[in-house]
């Protein structure tokens, strides 16, 4: 068994999308605190974090992009979703800001010699840690999916698709865009991703990536995981 680790680590500060708020790691408490009950002196460290629930590596819930009452919160929706049956396509080449198309989608797709299968979970390698993770372009400069690219894996029946950066499409409109394509089909995805690169070529393999059960969540942080039979 091999299991290869997709998430981002979260730290004080960490780049997160500038319409949320920023991730704040504080020291509760430390081992300089000591606490003493009867013989015994103990001592312990203790972080306070406070992050928006789209912070680092995330799945986004219905209710977030779908203003339709009923849309899933995040403690609502299946745990099924997150325990599924994965490819990875590589669009490593196209350029920045760039929104792929339906033919660079199909060429991926062949290149991977695998299908899409209903219910799969789709992650999309598009070299963004790479260029940007870290740099300002990072919250501005990523690519993404052209809008029919999100109907073309809906079409083919995913539960979700993934991506690295920030939003699954470029920047502005078609974000909007792609954010209300899945609220229309469906369909759902997670951003921030890493370590797309480490399942090119590969084939299929098994996705995990549970959210925190957070009531009424309009997202959540995962661990996402890709594992190797
Ligand atoms: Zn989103």
């Amino acid at each position: 068994m091999e299991l290869i680790d997709l998430s981002r680590e979260l730290f004080h500060r960490t780049q997160v999308h500038p319409s949320h708020p920023p991730v704040v790691m504080t020291v509760w408490g430390d081992h300089s605190e000591k606490k003493v009950a009867g013989n015994t002196t103990f001592t312990s460290k203790a972080l306070s974090i406070a992050f928006s629930d789209h912070a680092g590596t995330h799945v986004d819930a219905p209710v977030h992009f779908d203003p339709r009452p009923g849309a899933a919160s995040i403690d609502e929706m299946p745990l099924e979703k997150f325990y599924t049956s994965a490819i990875c396509l590589d669009l490593s080449h196209v350029p920045l800001k760039h929104a792929a198309t339906v033919p660079e989608m199909e060429a991926a797709l062949a290149k991977s010699e695998q299908d899409i299968r209903p219910g799969d979970t789709v992650l999309i390698h598009m070299g963004t840690n790479d260029r940007l993770l870290g740099k300002p372009g990072y919250l501005h400069d990523f690519p993404g999916l052209a809008l029919e690219s999100v109907h073309w894996l809906a079409d083919r029946g995913i539960g979700m698709f993934g991506v690295e950066a920030i939003s699954p499409a470029p920047e502005g409109e078609l974000n909007f865009q792609a954010h209300m394509a899945c609220a229309e089909r469906g369909i759902t995805h997670m951003e921030g991703l890493a370590n797309l690169d480490k399942l090119v070529g590969r084939g299929r393999f098994r996705f995990i990536g549970f959210p925190l059960k957070i009531r009424g969540g309009t997202a959540s942080p995962i661990r996402a995981v890709a594992l190797f039979d």
